[in-house]
């Protein structure tokens, strides 16, 4: 039985009506995708009847008007079945959105949040570019003040679901002298604005749905409420989304973490091997319990973390500490979840291959090991 959340009944109710739905209603859909690499029109409708859609934004904006905790169990339990579904909830509900939440205009607000609430638009959030990775205050993507509103310059890449996006938050220079102290802006940059380019799509190790775009602004022109925010603010607006968006991956992180380690305690239950079963052999135990143990651990520092956080409280480093930690906890746990599966762990489309790879976007995306590292050591050394 894993730690409870808050351990409120409300939200145990809640975790119990998730998972119903995620085995019921997601999982064929999950074994669909793995078969044919395509999401089916249907998988966003099964999301938005459940109200898993917009969870975050307030109601008056279109939203659930859910705290971090319940979203992120939410997160949890739809990540047991496919990534893809967490990303639905994160274009709907993410780093996007929830800045164009908290720093939009009313007009901004109308204009986006129910479309992106009820899934019929999709965010992205353009922050990397090729020169501009691990140190995101190095990009070079320049918006210069025009008649009118501002003309934007330059490239990013490894832009989620950026192709199919019909709004992205771009981070670009606005005044190179001051940095990402006041030098740097948000824009709202919608599709079809002329010189906006998608040049590439990228695949990844990830599965077939996961796909990166490269972006190309050239000459861009939007006009003055595109900028999200003030001018200036656009450093601190993206790391203010990452800062939960951390919680939102460390949750997909448990939730995968947790459905291979029953993966694997079913399949040892079954698998003989020289007469016996691999449950009762003590190399396969270990690795079950270390898992077991693991997961409890990222669970613990996960859920008092988000209870800092909707209680209003300055979570500090500790995000970073979630996110390392869980991160690096699932690809440990997938990583033995498919030794213990052997040759079935490693059969391209079956769920245990599919997570294996899936998680290790996890250690590198929103801020890679490294990066937390830094912080919690910059937290450490201030
Ligand atoms: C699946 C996926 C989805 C993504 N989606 C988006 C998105 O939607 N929007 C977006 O803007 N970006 C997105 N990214 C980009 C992601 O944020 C970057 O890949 C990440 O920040 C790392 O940057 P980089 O790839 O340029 O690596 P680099 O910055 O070149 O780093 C390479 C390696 O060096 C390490 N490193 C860097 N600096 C240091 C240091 N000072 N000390 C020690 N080690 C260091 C890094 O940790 C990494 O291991 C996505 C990436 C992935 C994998």
């Amino acid at each position: 039985m894993p730690l409870e959340l808050n351990c409120t009944p409300e939200l145990g109710h809640l975790r119990s009506t998730v998972r119903r739905f995620v085995r019921d209603r997601l999982e064929p859909i999950a074994l669909a995708i793995d078969a044919t690499g395509q999401v089916p029109d249907h998988a966003i409708a099964e999301m938005r009847g459940q109200g898993y859609l917009g969870m975050r934004l307030p109601p008056e904006q279109g939203g659930g008007g859910f705290d971090l905790s319940t979203y992120c169990l939410v997160m949890e339990e739809v990540a047991r079945s496919h990534r893809v579904f967490t990303l639905m909830m994160d274009a709907s509900s993410g780093l996007t959105p929830i800045a164009i939440s908290r720093f939009g205009t009313p007009a901004q607000q109308d204009k986006y949040l129910r479309k992106l609430a009820d899934g019929s638009w999709i965010a992205a959030f353009g922050l990397t570019e090729p020169g501009a990775g691990s140190d995101a205050a190095a990009i070079r993507t320049l918006a210069q003040p025009c008649e009118g509103g501002w003309r934007i310059h330059g490239v990013k890449h490894y832009i989620s679901g950026a192709h199919r996006a019909q709004v992205i938050m771009v981070i670009a220079r606005t005044d190179p002298a001051k940095g990402a102290k006041g030098g740097i802006t948000a824009f709202l940059v919608e599709r079809g604005t002329p010189g906006f380019h998608v040049d590439r799509v990228d695949k990844t190790i990830g599965s077939d749905p996961i796909e990166l775009a490269e972006l190309r602004f050239d000459d861009c022109f939007v006009p003055h409420d595109a900028v999200l925010g003030q001018v200036g603010q656009g450093f601190a607006i993206a790391m203010s989304s990452l800062t939960s968006g951390r919680m939102g991956v460390s949750s997909a992180c448990i939730g995968t973490a947790d459905r291979l380690l029953e993966l694997a305690v079913e399949h040892v239950k079954v698998r003989s091997t020289f007469g016996q079963l691999l449950a009762d052999r003590q190399a396969i135990q270990w690795m079950l319990a270390d898992s077991a143990t693991e997961l409890a651990h990222a669970r613990s520092l996960a859920y008092e973390t988000l209870r800092r956080i909707d209680a209003g409280q300055d979570p500090g480093p500790a995000t970073s500490m979630v996110k390392l930690y869980c991160s690096e906890m699932a690809g440990r746990v997938a990583d033995r979840a498919v030794q213990i599966f052997g040759g079935a762990g490693l059969i391209r489309g079956v769920p245990v291959e599919r997570f294996y790879r899936d998680v290790r976007h996890y250690r590198v995306g929103e801020g890679s090991s490294e990066v937390q590292r830094m912080l919690i050591a910059r937290d450490l050394l201030k």
